[in-house]
């Protein structure tokens, strides 16, 4: 990767000044989506813009080699099957439901049809998917899959309800995908985003360590402040935000992931306490912390 130019605009709000929240460390070895990805020799850091608060990872990974990892993807990479409580979807098809006007769903990275499937028969299910096996088997969930991504929809087709789960950290520029999702919308249709949330106690903790943050294909990360003002610019009014956590978890998981972090995060203080095996340690991302409420659940309407 060539060394890519310092940021001067925010690409969320257009202002000027950032805030730079230290090193970002990926996994070894480097894979997107379960996929090997050569980064060699680039070294990565989280920036913050000092308006909207909007943060993403610079330099930015081209998106052209984003996408050849997420097209090689297995289909199982995210889950052939989550179980659809731990994963909310209860709570998420209910948020919806009471909000859509309409019964046409496009899911924007659908996957293998896994989230579609927790709408019942009466949806009219669309997506949109890079990767080749999971579109296949979206495919054959019933899903009707349009293409690649949200370029593939053709003008004129509208949907009442898009969804962009796990999605917008992906993407490097986030005005213009929110324009397109909100082309793609009936008048009145609804936008359900679910996304980490930069400005959770935890990952403030952690700061640019945090497993969030570390996770290669990760590049764009949003707070409430954020979402909202890049929603407000395209045309969309703020329906409901809440702070979750991606999935439900016990509470020894809850307890495994603290104890875990906070062991990391004493490790980096301390300079691995002088100790090469524990600085080797701290030289990898941080341990995930999978179970903390770190995500946010944002619905928008079109206006
Ligand atoms: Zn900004």
């Amino acid at each position: 990767m060539e060394r890519s130019a310092e940021p001067i605009h925010c690409r969320a709000c257009g202002a000027d000044g950032f805030e730079n929240l230290g090193r970002i460390v990926h996994g070894e070895p480097t894979l997107v989506a379960g996929v090997p990805i050569d980064l060699h020799g680039v070294e990565f850091s989280l920036r913050r813009c000092k308006t909207c608060g909007f943060a993403f990872k610079h330099p930015p990974i081209p998106v052209e080699k984003l996408m050849e990892c997420y097209a090689k993807s297995g289909a199982g990479n995210w889950g052939f099957d989550p179980d659809p409580y731990m994963r909310r979807l209860d709570q998420i098809t209910q948020m919806i439901s009471r909000h859509a006007r309409g019964k046409r769903v496009l899911d924007i990275g659908c996957n293998n049809g896994a989230v579609l499937k927790a709408f019942g028969d009466e949806w009219e299910k669309f997506g949109v998917e890079p990767g080749r096996e999971a579109a296949a088997l979206a495919r054959k969930r019933g899903v009707n899959v349009i293409g690649d991504t949200l370029q593939a929809i053709p003008p004129g087709q509208k949907f009442d309800v898009a969804l962009a789960i796990d999605v917008v950290e992906h993407i490097e520029d986030p005005v213009p995908f929110f324009e397109k999702v909100r082309s793609c919308l009936s008048p009145g249709g609804v936008l359900a985003v679910i996304t980490g949330d930069s400005r959770a106690p935890t990952a403030r903790l952690m700061g640019s360590r945090y497993w969030y943050f570390c996770l290669t294909e990760h590049v764009s990360f949003y707070c409430r402040r954020a979402i909202t003002g890049i929603a407000q610019r395209v045309g969309f009014e703020t329906l409901e935000y809440h702070r979750i956590s991606h999935r439900r978890s016990t509470l020894w998981q809850k307890v495994r992931c603290a104890v875990m972090n906070m062991a990391f995060l004493l490790a980096v203080k301390t300079h691995g306490l002088g100790l090469p095996v524990v600085q080797r340690a701290t030289r990898r991302g941080a341990p995930g912390w999978i179970t903390a409420r770190d995500h946010m659940i944002y619905l928008a309407r079109v206006v």
